[in-house]
């Protein structure tokens, strides 16, 4: 079976320690390739020596809600250069999105709609970050369309919501929060879109699997993430079900 962890941060200090044993033990289990986010101008620039570096990462660029202090709307601009100077390095823009947990909404749609159209105007898809905000970015869809789809990260909501974004021309991430009881409406959402619109992901070092609380999640885990999700659609056939999950995010990456 072979597998590619399609959202983790391994360029994240948790990993300064044994980031090649990561990749290398990863490797080994199937994990050919990871995509590795953007999450601000700095470290989207950062991220062209790191996959240099690992040459089985892909890398995207973009500005994460997360980090909202750090971008200036001057970022958008630089980050436009960036994707422009290095056009076949990057295969998508994002993180980007939208998360009610943290202030400054506005400033967050602003950021959002702008990485939006970068993605359509580089023909780029999407690295989708959510958190209570399914309305907020369907909004933002309205107002800015996004051309070339992309990937809702850690996915987590209803069908109806799931099929909304597939409309939309995205593909739903599945990871680590499938395996908790409580993911329940999430896990019936999974079972009902069809396995081709899914891709695998860990986003290590967070999103711990059930059983592993408190601990890094690491890219070694795609395959506990890949059973359980198999296990939850109730498949045996591990060989077509991984290959087809593994020629979705090719599809995602247009590779
Ligand atoms: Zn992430």
């Amino acid at each position: 079976m072979r597998f590619i962890d399609s959202h983790c941060h391994l360029d994240f200090s948790e990993f300064d320690e044994d980031r090649a044993r990561c990749i290398a033990n990863a490797r080994s289990l199937g994990v050919t390739h990871l995509v590795v986010p953007g999450i601000s101008l700095a470290q989207s620039n950062n991220l062209l020596t790191f996959t240099k570096q690992y040459p089985s990462t892909y890398i995207s660029a973009g500005l994460h809600p997360y980090f909202l202090e750090q971008h200036q709307e001057q970022h958008i601009d630089e980050l436009g250069d960036l994707i422009a100077a290095n056009h076949d390095s990057f295969v998508a823009v994002g993180e980007c999105g939208l998360d009610r947990s943290i202030g400054e909404l506005e400033k967050q749609r602003s950021l959002f709609e702008a990485q939006i159209a970068l993605a359509n105007e580089f023909e780029l898809p999407l690295i989708v970050h959510h958190r209570q905000s399914h309305d907020l970015i369907a909004a933002s869809f309205k107002r800015c369309p996004p051309k070339f789809g992309g990937v809702i990260h850690a996915f987590s909501g209803s069908s109806q919501v799931g099929e909304t974004y597939i409309k939309a021309g995205f593909k739903l991430g599945v990871g680590g929060t499938i395996t908790y009881a409580r993911a329940q409406k999430t896990q019936q959402a999974l079972q009902h879109v069809g396995i081709e619109h899914l891709l695998l992901e860990t986003d290590a070092p967070s999103m711990p699997l059930c059983g592993y609380q408190g601990q890094r999640n690491t890219t070694e885990r795609i395959p506990n993430v890949f059973l359980a999700l198999a296990a939850l659609l109730q498949r045996q056939d591990y060989e077509a079900l991984s290959e087809q999950l593994y020629l979705n995010c090719l599809a995602f990456l247009r590779k």
